[in-house]
């Protein structure tokens, strides 16, 4: 089991580490990790790792494993010399991590703008995108609008964690059809609320990293909207950085 320490602090870019694990393929097992593991839409993060001997060790993902340990695969495979035990300083790309925050909240803002249904998303650093449950196309221009108004709203990001009970209670929470809601060890489930407990944004289980504030986000633009499907349509936008 790998501590996920981006799920306490999603802006820690660095860590200290002990090597826990060696996969057959090459890929390293941490006791903690900055690094996010592939999963609910969001790339695995790359980096690199700093060894004890000096050597600077590419990383190229994240993955889950086993017994909810993340594997680190190295970009040019198994590291000779590396040993269960042996501590690491592992370091985020940080501009690319960075990005799928935003993305990632900004495709949250989508979701609470669009009554309907969630059938799929995916997250990259310069373009996403979320598939609706929706017969007829949005127009693109409101959607943009309403986007950055919920943007520069500078609405608080605040993750926490529910019951499976209160979540079933709740049922209206969950806007993704495809997917069931990411529980930790302990079954609870992570939450995501955008903006204040009274009046929030948006509120659903998630188990992705995310800005703290919308503010950072700087802007987004609606790209394509594709039909994909007589009853399903593909949104994708655009990140357009504060500090491109
Ligand atoms: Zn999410």
């Amino acid at each position: 089991m790998t501590d996920k320490l981006f799920l306490q602090d999603a802006y820690l870019k660095s860590c200290e580490a002990r090597v826990e694990a060696l996969t057959a393929e090459g890929g390293i097992v941490l006791n903690q990790s900055v690094f996010y593991a592939t999963g609910g839409g969001q790339p695995g993060d790359s980096g690199s790792l700093a060894l004890e001997d000096g050597r600077s060790i590419a990383i190229n993902t994240c993955i889950k494993g086993e017994n909810d340990a993340l594997v680190l695969l190295p970009a040019d495979g198994p590291v000779a010399g590396l040993e269960v035990g042996h501590g690491v300083e592992a370091i985020l790309d940080w501009d690319r991590r960075f990005a799928h925050m935003a993305m990632h909240t900004s495709l949250h803002l989508l979701c609470a703008s669009i009554e309907a249904g969630v059938t799929g998303g995916s997250i990259g650093a310069e373009k996403s995108r979320l598939d609706f449950d929706l017969e007829d196309s949005p127009d693109k221009e409101a959607l943009e609008q309403r986007l950055n108004d919920l943007i520069a709203g500078a609405h608080d990001v605040h993750a926490s964690t529910i019951t499976a009970e209160a979540l079933d209670a709740q049922p209206e929470l969950v806007r993704t059809m495809s997917v069931a809601p990411p529980r930790d060890a302990s079954g609870l489930i992570r939450v995501v609320r955008i903006g204040s407990e009274a009046r929030p944004v948006d509120f659903q289980p998630c188990g992705g990293t995310h800005v703290a504030n919308t503010a950072e986000i700087g802007r987004v633009r609606v790209g394509k909207v594709e039909k994909k499907g007589k009853q399903n349509r593909r949104i994708n936008i655009h990140w357009e950085p504060i500090n491109p």
